[in-house]
């Protein structure tokens, strides 16, 4: 049976057209079942209506007749999402006698629905003159077939690569769909690059002259720092250094002895610069991959864009920027960060990236600059190279030749768009109060780079959260004290007067080391975060003592605990923090002050033990991005699931709710630093229950300060209370987008278009 659903998939799937596949699909299935005959269907495009499009027994030829989708057995297989396996069809009550098809001679009947991600693609029928009901492994056959075959019909309709009736090739507009990366609208012609050599595209190849080679790659090495300091100048104007950061992760790289190290040996074993530099790059890249959180394994594009960069070093023959005479929206295959470099601004309206998701630094820094950026669009851009198209940043969508009304639309709302941007940048620096003069202080969320400094950032109250967790990834063994305690003394430097808290070290099953690999079967649920550290007191103390080292004449440190699940966790790690204390206090001389300590609540088991925290700690934060995940139990990282990961699901509110109605009982000061802090609706569900501290990224200050400021805190608590009633997040989020309609705040939530 496998062996023959295998076949018939790769025979579809080899196909040069939508018809030959379908062909093939009937021909093959009709065969391996034995049935007499065997037909399929497809939806047309406003799901109306099923079109005969290949059959093997039936009277009709293909693409002759339709049904409506109310009607026949066919029609009923579309409406139910349901297989139906009949005996005898035409005494069903849905049975519908249709002449040219002249279906009468068969009587049993079994047909599947063509089902990818809960869109109905289609209907596939086998049918006999037998009257038997088909048998169970007959019936789940022609499922399992039916769901490898929806995978392939998809695929080959994002891409175009095979044409059909349904979805003509025409000059009308055309519609994509990929992840938002980057809010904004643009409107421009497509801009497809892929003149550039790929890394992955270089085959093996030796070498004659091997100094000859080590000098090549040392210039293209030379030129690349070279152009990434020019970057960073460049860009240094507009972004803060969070974000150019990744142009310091390169030099960083780049300066690596290691990785210099690696290159050598491999081309003195006689491998062209090339073929040295791609296997060196995988080798790097793929540690990265391993790892499970979405962030850092993500910074293996990063490492892969060094490669592609360093490649066309190689290749260099003194031209650096794309020459184009008009702005466009540049489409690539994976957009990188020295790709958004090598683009005048001026010239770059919107980017498309085909692979990709919305955590990239390449995407953090299309958000920086203001470029409006989709990724993950599944679209042919060879087709469409210098067409007009709009991008909608908030919502994802992709418009190829859009109609005249519609860019008239977007043109009102990239003006709408320009006044607001200049609007919320309005008195930045002040402190965010609501109508009804409630303060919400607005902390920042940095250290995701492997920068040693931080943004100085306008109008911050100080940093919510300090990730610590990159200088560790990033190195090849753990890093010392003395590293440790110069990397915080220059961010606790860096907002004198104003709190810093800093994470102690979230790692583990999920973002394992490099340098030490853990394997779990669940890694979620695995040795992550303050498990790791209480196992590793030897690495726990060392970065606690680099924390206090760094406070010494500051004041202004924060120690704050990630992933607790117990009140052992926490007296045990408030223990160790008091020996490193004690320690650094009897080492060293100067300004001491005991840091404040908290912990993140993000672990459900916390709601209910929040009474008896106090005392032992003198804050609390809310992690809501996992918090999410293990309330939900649904895998942060996961897009098969992403629509179950719902941020104003019905019990996230309530669990929120809880915390802040404990922490306030017990005078306990809380914040938020999870995405919902950053995201205009979160924080205004968070104002509403109650919340006077939200931490977020850089990008979402402006946005949220202003937000914030237009309404008044009574009217959002009454809103919030009728909200935590509802039953699911839509009807939540229904009632949200019509409070920012009535507020004449939609502009800050333009997705979902
Ligand atoms: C969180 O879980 O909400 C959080 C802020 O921590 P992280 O995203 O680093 O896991
Ligand atoms: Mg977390």
């Amino acid at each position: 049976m496998l062996t023959q659903l295998r076949d018939i998939v790769d025979h579809v799937a080899k196909a040069e057209s939508l018809d030959d596949a379908l062909a093939l699909l009937v021909k093959n299935t009709r065969h391996s079942m034995h049935t007499e005959c065997c037909s399929v269907y497809l939806m047309s495009n406003d799901n109306l209506r099923l079109e005969l499009m290949a059959t093997e027994g039936l009277k009709a030829k293909p693409k002759t007749v339709s049904l409506g989708i109310d009607e026949g057995l066919v029609g009923l297989v579309a409406r139910s999402c349901e297989p139906l396996n009949l005996a005898n069809a035409s005494v069903h009550p849905s049975y519908k006698y249709i002449p040219s098809i002249a279906e009468y001679k068969f009587n049993s009947f079994l047909a599947t629905p063509i089902i990818y991600r809960r869109q109905n693609l289609g209907v596939l029928v086998v049918q006999q003159k037998e009257k038997r009901q088909f048998t169970e492994v007959e019936e789940s056959f022609l499922v399992t077939l039916s769901a490898q075959l929806a995978v392939i019909l998809a695929h080959a309709k994002a891409h175009e690569s095979w044409s059909t009736q349904l979805q003509p090739q025409s000059i009308e507009q055309k519609q994509f769909k990929g992840i938002s990366a980057s809010n904004g609208v643009a409107i421009a012609p497509l801009w497809f690059d892929d003149a550039q050599p790929r890394i992955e595209s270089i085959l093996p190849s030796s070498c004659l002259d091997t100094e000859q080679e080590q000098d090549r790659l040392g210039t293209a090495v030379e030129l690349a720092l070279k152009d990434f300091r020019r970057a960073k100048k460049r860009f240094e104007q507009e972004l803060n250094t969070e974000t150019l950061a990744i142009f310091d992760l390169f030099t960083h790289l780049l300066n690596d002895p290691m990785l210099k190290g690696d290159l050598k040996k491999q081309i003195n074993q006689g491998d062209s610069a090339e073929w040295a530099l791609r296997q060196v790059i995988e080798s790097y890249a793929g540690r990265f991959e391993k790892m499970s959180d979405s962030y850092l394994s993500e910074r293996a594009n990063d490492v892969r864009e060094l490669g592609q960069r360093l490649l066309y070093f190689l290749n260099y023959e003194g031209k650096l920027e794309l020459d184009l005479a008009h702005p466009v929206i540049l489409v690539t295959t994976q957009l990188t960060a020295s790709m958004l470099a090598s683009v005048p601004q001026d010239k770059l309206k919107a980017v498309i990236s085909l692979e990709g998701a919305a955590n990239s630094h390449a995407a953090i820094l299309s958000r920086a600059l203001g470029i409006p950026a989709i990724m993950g669009v599944e679209f042919n851009p060879t087709h469409y190279h210098q067409n007009l198209a709009i991008v909608d940043g908030y919502s994802g969508a992709l418009y190829i030749k859009p109609t005249e009304a519609l860019i008239q639309e977007y043109t009102e709302l990239q003006n709408e768009e320009l006044a607001l941007s200049e609007l919320i940048t309005q008195d930045l620096d002040k402190p965010t109060f609501t109508r009804d003069e409630h303060q919400m202080k607005i902390y920042l969320n940095a250290g995701l780079s492997a920068d040693t400094s931080i943004a100085v950032n306008q109008g911050v109250d100080g940093v919510g959260l300090y990730r610590t967790e990159i200088p560790f990834l990033l190195q090849q063994r753990f890093p010392s004290e003395e590293e440790q305690y110069l990397q915080y003394k220059t961010i606790l430097e860096t907002y004198p007067k104003k709190p810093v808290i800093m994470r102690t070290l979230d790692i583990g099953g999920d973002k394992p080391l490099p340098y030490l690999p853990i394997e779990e079967e669940n890694p979620f649920l695995g040795w992550r975060g303050i498990r790791f550290t209480l196992d590793h007191p030897d690495i726990f103390l060392l970065q606690l003592k680099a924390m206090v080292r760094a406070n010494i004449g500051n004041g202004n440190l924060s120690i704050m605990l990630p992933m607790i699940s117990g009140l052992p966790e926490l007296k045990q790690a408030r223990k160790l923090i008091n020996q490193a204390y004690e320690e650094v206090l009897g080492e060293s001389e100067g300004d001491f002050s005991q840091p404040r300590i908290g912990m993140m609540i993000e672990v459900p088991s916390m709601l209910y033990l929040l009474p008896r925290v106090v005392g032992l700690v003198d804050f609390i934060s809310v992690g809501t991005n996992d918090l999410t995940q293990y309330l939900l139990a649904v895998d942060r990282n996961n897009a098969r699931v992403s629509h179950v990961y719902e941020s104003y699901h019905p019990a996230v509110l309530l669990a929120l709710k809880q915390i802040i109605d404990t922490a306030n009982q017990y005078k306990l000061p809380v914040s938020v630093c999870g995405e919902l802090a950053g995201d205009p609706i979160g924080c205004l569900l968070l104002l509403g229950l109650g919340y006077q501290s939200l931490s977020m990224n850089t990008s979402n200050v402006a946005k949220v300060k202003y937000i914030i400021r237009q309404v008044s805190q009574q009217e959002v608590e009454q809103l919030v209370a009728t909200l935590l009633h509802h039953d699911d997040a839509e009807q939540i989020l229904t009632d949200m987008i019509g409070f920012f309609e009535e507020k004449d705040l939609s502009g800050f939530i333009r997705a979902g278009r």
